[in-house]
């Protein structure tokens, strides 16, 4: 029999019938899957529900429990390397979009450029990178962003994406280069509300977005970070439609790490309010909740959050976080000052933890953590 695509699995799973299972929780469901070992979908459910949130403390525990049986006590940091902040795609949340009205400067970095940025954060330690750009293929072609990662290679030993979607011949090239990971969010499974936030552009397209991070897998890229954008959405919707599409993954591209983000939308071009805002105890049931369903995974947590929050975060499942980051182009060395007489460069949105890469190690050591900077031997890719 045909296995089942993704799409197909989304539409067993719809809004209807989760609706229904999470009508169904009761704190016997939730006390039952607190207690097992291996969690079924109903278990997620009863996790991400209203009624455990009285058990937020014991799923706290567990995930910690578990994170530190499979990861340790590390954090692997990585810092992020915008390439570009020209967009042809129209999000509404987002202050890249062609139309989201911000004046400030759009930039592409040259060769040199990028140089300039990989040496300045060579210096800081940073082994692990991932580049961005925004979705112009036109503007940056994907030679663009192989020729990139060749360059970033000379100075880091882990280089990984977050571009626009590609076909599987344009991430096998981007794997040629020298690629580890691909991170792509779908921002929401959700098809009604991505296409009223998507207005236009090539990420408007749904279906070719949602099986981008299959296509990268058979490439060969050896990690595959998804994710929703929290706040679009009804999450306890969204974060099952995640956990779902993890596991698929994890059965489709079983040679690839699949690993996932938080990122929570908190600041956005004033044509768009967040419409569904996430505050911080559901972030909790979030991440804790997905800890004790996908136990193996390695968990992501961004610059997004502020430092108060992040280190709170830190022994509740998270074992990845972006470190002194900047999310303009050329934001640590080229465009790193701007005179009263320059036009600002455009940044993607505002970070919330200013702290630099040495503070933010030392708040790690600080909770009993280890700062890892690089977490896979790339060897292992050259000898496989
Ligand atoms: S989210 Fe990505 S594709 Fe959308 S406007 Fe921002 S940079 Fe462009």
């Amino acid at each position: 029999m045909k296995p089942y695509s993704f799409s197909e699995i989304l539409d067993k799973w719809n809004a209807e019938l989760i609706q229904e299972l999470y009508e169904g929780i009761n704190e016997d469901k939730v006390l039952h899957a607190l207690i097992k070992d291996s969690l079924s979908v109903e278990d997620l459910i009863a996790l991400l529900s209203p009624k455990a949130v009285p058990f937020l403390e014991k799923m706290a525990q567990k995930a910690n429990r578990i994170t530190r049986w499979h990861f340790g006590r590390t954090i692997s940091l990585y810092t992020p390397i915008y390439l570009s902040n020209l967009c042809a795609s129209d999000c509404l949340y987002c202050f890249f979009a062609s139309h989201s009205g911000i004046r400030e400067k759009r930039v592409t970095l040259t060769e040199e450029q990028i140089r300039a940025e990989c040496a300045e954060l060579s210096k800081k330690g940073i082994q692990t990178v991932l580049l961005l750009t925004g979705d112009a293929p036109k503007i940056v072609p994907v030679d663009y962003i192989s020729q990139s990662v060749v360059i970033a290679k000379e100075y880091f030993k882990s280089v990984n994406v977050e571009v626009y979607s590609m076909d599987e011949k344009q991430y096998k090239q981007l794997v040629d280069a020298g690629t580890e990971g691909v991170t792509l969010y779908m921002e929401t499974y959700d098809k009604n509300i991505y296409d009223k936030v998507h207005l236009s552009g090539k990420k408007k397209d749904y279906l070719y977005r949602l099986n981008a991070l299959e296509r990268a897998g058979r490439a060969g890229i050896r990690k595959l970070t998804c994710g929703v954008l929290l706040g679009l959405s009804n999450w306890r919707f969204d974060i099952v439609w995640l956990a779902l599409h993890a596991k698929y993954l994890e059965n489709t591209c079983w040679k690839s790490v699949i690993s996932l983000s938080f990122p929570r939308l908190k600041h956005t071009p004033s044509r768009f309010q967040i419409p569904y805002l996430v505050c911080l105890e559901e972030l909790v049931q979030i991440i804790t909740a997905m800890r004790l369903f996908l136990p193996h995974s390695p968990f992501n947590l961004s610059t997004r959050e502020s430092a108060e929050v992040r280190d709170h975060l830190i022994p509740l499942g998270i074992t990845s976080m972006s470190a002194g980051s900047s999310t303009r182009p050329g934001g640590y060395k080229v465009f790193h000052k701007t005179t009263d007489t320059q036009r600002p460069v455009l940044e993607q949105f505002e970070i919330d933890d200013h702290r630099t890469i040495e503070e933010f190690v030392e708040a790690i050591k600080n909770k009993g953590y280890d700062p890892v900077w690089i977490d896979f031997d790339p060897g292992f890719i050259e000898s496989y």
